[in-house]
């Protein structure tokens, strides 16, 4: 992600983020039969550590952001992913400009019954160097969504055929404006028209602020009624909670998906959320938690597969309804922080107001609907809460 917070937030404030950010992430213990083949943990966390590794220096300078799409490149070859039809080789270069520097977007295809559409499933490859603290390794943001692109291709290239097709695709310059994948959009190596969906996968090795071991936010839902039925489709994996929330509730502002979103592709979201060491030289591999990025991986291979078989495509709404599943998922992370705020040692009337905020939130879920107008109020609550979590170190 992209951050675009202002620093410096109040401090009684920063206690309701907390209490935003503990949502509770409690493990499911139902599992669905996995699929053969199957994204392979030991693959993620090598994928992990090549990326987020020294050699790789934090991947921001071109030569280093290079040798990621050299490494990304040769991974999805070896995963059996193929030339998008018309096209030879992955890399999809964009000039510099006078507001951009030049950068390789990778694209490939895993071919499906329909060829005539297809399903983008996409990571973001760059990070951001080497600064004067020190090299931002850039393990969960974003190694940890590279591996799973990787895996999910693997497993997709080797599995039974999806119904539409897959493109799959590794971005450049996200951390600089999301310029690789806005360059991506502008000239996609096939007609969005026929883009049935698009995933994104930005940080899925740690949680928000390392609140919520297993937490798996799905974003995006709400812009079109096949995405929701995709989402609710898919097997739950042990140890992750995957749990929906609207698009506009990212608080950190971009990721991959806006320039497809701009063009009304309907998109999802897919992230644990900043951890505490969310753009600092601290997000190293040994910090990712191996076995939820296996889960989420698994997940997602899951919901890729729903979105291919889809009887209809999704149709892009422009003014959502409000949707009780995201209240559902605000409740149980302001009650997730109040089972945790005493270790947290939060002052009293911080706790006071997070509890007041849940019996809110309680009532409107006993009320099974939510209007707009409701939904903006507990938004802007909310977007606070995770501003201030967003300060957690
Ligand atoms: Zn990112």
């Amino acid at each position: 992600m992209t951050i675009r917070l202002a620093r410096g937030l109040p401090a009684s404030v920063l206690g309701l983020a907390l209490v935003a950010v503990l949502a509770g992430a409690l493990p499911r213990s139902e599992a669905g039969p996995a699929s053969p083949p199957a994204p392979d943990k030991d693959a993620l966390v090598a994928h992990v550590a090549a990326l987020a590794g020294p050699a790789m220096n934090g991947r921001g300078s071109p030569e280093d952001r290079e040798k990621a799409a050299a490494h990304v490149e040769k991974a999805l070859r070896e995963a059996g992913v193929k030339d998008v039809p018309g096209r030879t080789g992955f890399r999809c270069p964009f000039p510099a400009s006078a507001s951009r520097p030049a950068g390789v977007n990778l694209a490939g295809w895993v071919a499906g019954e329909k060829a005539d559409e297809y399903v983008i499933v996409s990571a973001h490859y760059d990070h951001l160097g080497k600064k004067a603290d020190g090299t931002y390794f850039g393990a969960d943001d974003n190694a940890t969504g590279v591996a799973a692109l990787v895996e999910v291709a693997r497993a997709l290239a080797a599995g039974e055929k999806p119904v539409r097709s897959v493109m799959v695709a590794a971005f450049d310059l996200e951390e600089t404006q999301d310029m690789g994948s806005a360059a991506f959009a502008k000239a996609p190596p096939l007609p969005l028209e026929r883009c049935a969906a698009f995933v994104t996968a930005d940080m899925l090795g740690r949680s928000l602020a390392d609140l919520f071991p297993g937490l798996l936010l799905v974003m995006g839902g709400e812009r079109a009624d096949g995405l929701a039925e995709a989402v609710k489709g898919v097997s739950p994996e042990v140890g992750i909670t995957v749990r929906e929330m609207g698009m506009d509730f990212n608080s950190l502002g971009w990721s991959d998906y806006v320039a497809f979103e701009e063009r009304k592709v309907p998109c999802l979201f897919l992230t644990s959320g900043a951890c505490r060491d969310y753009h600092r030289p601290e997000d190293v591999p040994e910090k990712v938690d191996a076995a939820a990025l296996h889960a989420r991986t698994r997940w997602m291979l899951g919901l890729v597969r729903a979105l291919c078989g889809l009887p209809a495509r999704p149709v892009w709404k422009t003014t959502p309804d409000p949707r009780l599943v995201e209240i559902e998922t605000i409740h149980a992370l302001v009650k997730g922080f109040g089972e945790q705020e005493a270790a947290l040692g939060v002052p009293p009337m911080v706790a006071a107001m997070r509890k007041a905020f849940e019996d809110n939130l309680a009532a409107t879920l006993a009320r099974g609907k939510v209007d707009a107008k409701e939904r903006a109020a507990i938004r802007n609550q909310a977007l606070m809460l995770f501003r201030m979590a967003s300060q957690l170190r």
